[in-house]
């Protein structure tokens, strides 16, 4: 529980019950959670939808959360590497049922490709893969 509370004040955030909540809540998990995922969670804590939604807000602006679009219109949220804010990892979808993981960074090496200079794509932000999950192929 302490470790949030440092987590929060390190941004300049005030550390309150909710926010400890949502960041306990996403601890807990390898895989980012959707608004409506973690109102489902916390719903046993008494919170409601507009509460955890402003958090999640807040706590994006601060930095202390990242927030993806895996291309289905839905915002998840996840813990931001403190140490290094501009470290992200791949995520991966399942195009059967719709579940996001997190993928550790080792398992892809984007900045081998493409290596043609030529090849203008910008800043290589998030890196997605889909298939099918394990729940999924069986
Ligand atoms: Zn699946
Ligand atoms: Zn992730």
């Amino acid at each position: 529980m302490n470790e949030f509370k440092a987590l929060i004040r390190k941004t300049g955030l005030r550390s309150t019950p909710p926010r400890i909540a949502v960041l306990q809540a996403l601890s807990k998990i390898s895989m980012p959670l959707s608004h409506s995922e973690l109102v489902d969670k916390l719903a046993a804590q008494d919170m409601d939808r507009a509460t955890i939604f402003r958090n999640l807000n807040d706590m994006t602006d601060a930095g202390l959360l990242s927030r993806i679009d895996v291309g289905d219109h839905t915002w998840r949220f996840e813990i931001k590497n403190q140490e290094n804010k501009n470290a992200s990892h791949p995520h991966f979808v399942c195009t059967d049922c719709g579940d996001v993981s997190c993928l550790p960074t080792a398992n892809v090496q984007v900045s081998h490709y493409p290596s043609a200079s030529n090849n203008k794509v910008g800043n290589i932000s998030e890196i997605l893969l889909k298939g099918h999950c394990e729940d999924c192929e069986n």
